[in-house]
């Protein structure tokens, strides 16, 4: 069918808004911001993941480095830092293992600053030999307190969650967490399940829920808009962990995993979350291991 002249002038001039709106709407690649209500902790943004800063009179407290998949982001990470304060940057501290955090370290190490994680994720760094990630200088055994110009942060290792090397991140004055990767703020976990502990990881939330804070930076910004959490995200994802894993329960111990309990997996509660098409075969894929072969 051909298009009469006016269909194309109102295609074209649709595609033109659509452009614009596109243009407005669209996220600078990375931001800083500084958390309201507090004076000095601030929060990096590149692309779609971020880390949580603290600038104190005796020098920096940075966190996760980045990525490996944005080349260059930790050293405009490191140069966005540089806008906020010349203090020194004394501590890079590993949210946990995994590249799309803490690959390219490098800026850091450069600028004088010692890298810090879980015991677990300097083992697990040492296997992976990853040219663009640093291995810890210093590393921890279990929740620990590092000081520095007056300002504490509380490394708390809850055990098994998302990962085997996590350490939650407590600003005890401020009542602020950054928790990455454990608590997505308004979405689903998919990718998360991976590598996950499923039943140790609810305990984790349990643990997070019981701590002291009102305010959680999550390492992939919150939706809607980049906002950051609350305890009631925390018992959000911890009902829809609980909800998938007694879902699957049942079929996988019946002989049903992975055809057909992984396809007939659906949450409708869940269904308006962003994320839950891509979700869905991912948490359905790890619970069936759990509960259909034990892994
Ligand atoms: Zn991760």
């Amino acid at each position: 069918m051909k298009r009469t002249i006016p269909a194309l002038l109102a295609g074209a001039l649709a595609a033109l808004c659509n452009v614009g709106s596109a243009q407005t709407a669209a996220p600078p690649p990375y931001e800083t911001k500084k958390v309201d209500g507090t004076d000095n902790v601030y929060v990096f943004r590149y692309g779609n993941v971020q880390s949580m800063f603290v600038v104190t009179s005796a020098g920096v407290i940075a966190t996760d480095p980045i990525s490996y998949a944005v080349p260059g982001a930790s050293k405009v990470y490191v140069s966005e830092i540089r806008k906020v304060t010349n203090q020194p940057i004394k501590y890079l501290i590993y949210s946990h293992h995994h590249f799309d955090h803490i690959a390219g370290g490098k800026p850091f190490k450069d600028a004088g600053a010692t890298i810090v994680a879980h015991e677990r994720a300097k083992e697990r760094l040492a296997v992976l030999q990853d040219p663009n990630t640093p291995l810890p200088d210093q590393t921890i055994a279990k929740t620990t307190t590092l000081t520095l110009g007056g300002t504490a942060v509380e490394l708390n290792y809850l055990g098994l969650n998302h990962s085997d090397t996590t350490l939650v991140m407590r600003l005890p004055k401020e009542k602020i967490i950054f928790a990455v990767d454990i608590i997505p703020v308004g979405s689903l976990p998919g990718r998360a399940m991976i590598d996950s502990f499923p039943l140790e990881w609810e305990d984790t939330m349990k643990k997070v829920l019981a701590m002291d804070w009102d305010k959680l930076i999550p390492g992939h910004p919150g939706a809607p808009a980049g906002r950051l959490g609350t305890k009631q995200d925390v018992t959000d994802i911890l009902t829809f962990l609980q909800e998938a894993s007694a879902q699957i329960k049942e079929p996988a111990r019946a002989g049903k995993c992975w055809e057909p309990a992984e396809k007939d997996m659906q949450m409708p509660k869940y269904s308006k979350w962003p994320g839950y098409e891509q979700a869905m075969p991912l948490v359905a894929r790890r619970y069936c291991g759990l509960w259909g072969r034990g892994t």
